[in-house]
């Protein structure tokens, strides 16, 4: 069996800045996974969809220059700022990948086993190698968080918005989306659009929008407001611009910036899709749902601004737009063993500051990191500081070897 100095699991964002990064150091290396299969999916599913990230926020990292979202867009008359369409970022990724890692394998990783530095990879195929690095770059992909009352009902009638292949087949369904996220929101936006009757229930008293930034302003407004890859004010551009910094914090510390700065809310440009367009219940939680003549009756809390009330709504589907959970269980396809000796952060795997796990050789990128690096790791804005980060250490352990 084959030995190969690295493995990367995943070619979103994060796998191919890695792989573009190893290789400008020379470090022989492997990359599984369809090209930018999570953004293809997203696409895939229909309507008007965009970033909700800047495009000069939303490059793939490489060391070569003319790289960047922009450069893609520009010459092709796509946006440069934002919104930016997710079908265009798509298109940018596997513009990305075909100039710079062309070797992509685009092939799931089915197992992985092994002890530090000498790690055993099952392909989906079949094909098995052993690799002294490991990298899982795998984005949100196995981590959908679905709530509690949600899980007893069929498949067919509650799903994640993770899980929606084509908002056109809810077409004049009745459909609870719950969430006030980007997630939630931008579903129930969709579902309208695509002539379904979405309704949505926020466990908050009111949605958060985030207000539009003007792409030219004066100095004085950039100075007191600037804006980054994470957005608008100090506390994104110190984020942005300091990616390693939230690591040296201790951990409660780090979970208060990560509960704080990462609250639920929506683009403005899904404003006008929503308000005034469907029925949005605030102050409402689901507390419960069961199946009744192939529908579903959810069972409301409600906080009417402090008077509580129980209440019932029956409808064709439920989409939870409740976010993820990083969850070092649900890493199913590493080996139970090697699960168990991965020391935790919470549920989150717990990483170095070479986003190295407590096993040797076993890296993990993108936002499964995020609970020990902080919130950029949840954007694809963390995969130039990761890249060079886990390139570096690597290079300085083959020197050492050599
Ligand atoms: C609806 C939605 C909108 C978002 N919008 C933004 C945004 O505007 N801007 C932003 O910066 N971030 C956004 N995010 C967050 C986004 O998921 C991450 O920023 C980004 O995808 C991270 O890149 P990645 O490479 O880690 O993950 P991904 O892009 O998800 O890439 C990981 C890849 O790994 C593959 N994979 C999984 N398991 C395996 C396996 N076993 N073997 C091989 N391959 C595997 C997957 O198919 C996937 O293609 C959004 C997330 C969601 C859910």
């Amino acid at each position: 069996m084959s030995v190969i100095p690295v493995a990367i699991i995943g070619a979103g964002p994060y796998g191919l800045s890695l792989a573009a990064h190893l290789a400008a150091l020379k470090i022989e290396h492997r990359i599984f996974g369809r090209p930018m299969q999570f953004w293809s999916n997203v696409a895939a599913a229909g309507g008007d969809r965009f970033l909700r990230t800047y495009c000069f926020g939303t490059n793939i990292s490489t060391p070569r220059s003319g790289f960047t979202f922009a450069d893609y867009s520009g010459p092709r008359g796509l946006e440069t700022f934002e919104p930016c369409s997710i079908g265009d970022f798509v298109g940018y990724g596997q513009w990305f990948q075909q100039a710079n890692v062309p070797w992509v394998e685009p092939v799931d990783v089915a197992q992985v086993s092994g002890a530090p530095h000498c790690y055993k990879l099952r392909l989906a195929d079949g094909t098995e190698l052993r690799a002294e690095h490991v990298v899982v770059a795998i984005g949100l992909n196995g981590f959908a968080h679905v709530p509690v009352a949600l899980t007893s009902l069929a498949p067919g009638l509650a799903a994640h918005t993770s899980e929606i292949s084509s908002f056109t087949s809810f077409k004049g369904r009745e459909v609870a989306v719950i969430g006030a996220g980007q997630s939630a929101l931008e579903a129930a936006a969709l579902l309208l659009e695509a002539g379904a009757q979405p309704s949505l229930l926020v466990r908050e008293q009111s949605v958060d929008w985030m207000s539009r930034v003007a792409q030219k302003r004066s100095l004085w407004r950039r100075l007191r407001s600037p804006i980054s890859a994470l957005g608008s004010g100090p506390v994104a551009w110190t984020l942005a611009h300091f990616p390693g910094a939230m690591y040296h914090l201790p951990d409660a510390a780090r979970a208060r910036i990560f509960k704080n700065y990462l609250t639920p809310g929506g683009a403005w440009w899904l404003r006008d899709r929503i308000e005034n367009r469907l029925p949005v219940h605030v102050g409402t939680t689901v507390e419960g749902a069961r199946e009744t003549n192939g529908r579903v009756v959810l069972r409301l809390h409600i906080d009417n601004a402090g008077d509580q009330s129980v209440r019932e709504m029956t409808v064709d589907h439920v989409i939870a737009g409740t976010g993820y959970d990083i969850d070092v269980e649900r890493l199913s396809f590493l080996d139970p063993d090697l699960r168990k000796s991965i020391q935790r952060l919470g549920r989150a795997p717990r990483v170095n500051a070479r986003f190295e796990t407590s096993m040797p050789g076993l890296h993990v990128i993108g936002p499964a990191s995020a609970m020990s690096f902080g919130p950029l790791f949840r954007f694809v804005a963390g995969c130039e500081y990761a890249s060079q980060a886990v390139s570096a250490q690597l290079a300085s352990r083959r020197k050492a070897m050599a």
